[in-house]
């Protein structure tokens, strides 16, 4: 695979997507009239951006919302709260038809494309149904522009005759690509989408995803547990703990130096490629909390090897402690001095 480096993405630093305080609470209902009991915090508070050309890797445990996020975004589920822009145009709250154009702007590949691709049409009508819903091509013209399609992302042209049950995972996933890509869209948001494939197929397809990028300058925001995956293909990375963000770097930096004690025990849990080095692993103790009743202070307090009093009680802010690097935990407060952090409590610590 070929590596990337930032400054690729520094030629056009034009911001695609701005979420700010983005926040989506689902309601919790009980009793025979569905009495609204409570709320699953999922997304509490959210904000990035994603610069034209990059990518953008969000992390974190499964359940800390990080799907949820891509969902809103796309406007898939609405949100509770906050701001999202695209190329600087405010569309948390448009409907019908603005919405409609600014879903041009916006796709998504899923996890699962078999559950997403309907399976009664072929794979040239599914990749050509939004070629002629949105009016850009029909009859022949759209054919042609299909197959270009289809040849861009390593199917061949009698693909497109197939239907989804006939192809394999990977297959699925490249036909997922191809109709994400028919629309030009300014953001593709990509949610885990290698990690129901083989590896050797996820190699493909994530190679596939950045050479598509390097080709047309594609946008990227990239959610996935996978930290290795996200390492190789992100420019940045986000890190999300139980609805928040804790962390948002650029990626060598968070690799070499994770300064949220969270983002810390994720990336002590990555191998490293290079045998003769060891690394520390912290395997933190207990379960993530319920969002529906998270912690007081930091919600990491709970967990956190490094956690003090006043962690218990007072959120931490997100700050930017050096350029391009914004943390949310007191340890770091800005003028701090880089301390090494000591533990407070138990977290078990193995060397690999
Ligand atoms: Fe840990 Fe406190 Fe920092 Fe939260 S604010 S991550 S509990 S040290």
């Amino acid at each position: 695979m070929t590596e990337r480096t930032p400054e690729q993405n520094a030629q056009e630093p034009e911001t695609v997507l701005e979420v700010t305080d983005l926040k989506k609470h689902f309601p919790v209902t009980a009793g025979l009239f569905s009495k609204t009991v409570g709320h699953v915090y999922a997304v509490d508070g959210v904000s990035f951006t994603v610069r034209k050309g990059e990518t953008l890797g969000l992390v974190g445990e499964s359940g800390c919302g990080k799907s949820t996020v891509g969902k809103t975004i796309m406007r898939l589920i609405e949100p509770t709260d906050g701001s999202i822009k695209i190329r600087g145009k405010e569309i948390t709250r448009v409907t019908g038809e603005a919405l409609r154009n600014y879903r041009r702007e916006m796709q998504i590949v899923f996890q699962d494309p078999y559950s997403s691709l309907n399976p009664r049409m072929s794979a040239g009508d599914i990749v050509g149904e939004a070629l002629e819903n949105y009016g850009i091509a029909r009859g022949k013209e759209k054919e042609r522009q299909v197959e270009a399609l289809f040849d861009r992302v390593g199917l061949r042209k009698e693909h497109m005759l197939k239907y989804p049950h006939e192809f394999s995972g990977g297959q699925r996933q490249r036909l997922g690509i191809a109709r994400a890509l028919a629309l030009n869209p300014s953001l593709i948001v990509a949610d885990e989408p290698v990690s129901a494939l083989d590896v050797s197929v996820q190699a493909q397809v994530i190679n596939l995803l950045m050479d598509l990028q390097e080709e047309f300058n594609l946008t990227f925001l990239f959610i996935s547990h996978d930290l290795a995956v996200v390492e190789h293909i992100s420019h940045r990375i986000a890190v999300m703990y139980l609805g928040k963000i804790v962390e948002v770097t650029d990626k060598t930096t968070l690799f070499k130096m994770p300064l949220h004690p969270y983002s810390e025990a994720l990336l002590s849990a990555v191998p490293i490629p290079d045998p003769t080095m060891r690394r520390e692993r912290i395997i933190l103790q207990g379960d993530v909390p319920s969002p529906i009743n998270p912690p007081s202070g930091c919600r990491f307090h709970t967990r956190c090897p490094y956690a003090v009093e006043r962690c218990r009680a007072e959120e931490p802010p997100l700050q930017e402690v050096a350029p391009g690097h914004i943390v949310a935990c007191h340890l770091r407060d800005i003028g701090a001095a880089p301390v090494k952090l000591e533990r407070t409590q138990t977290a078990a610590v193995a060397a690999e």
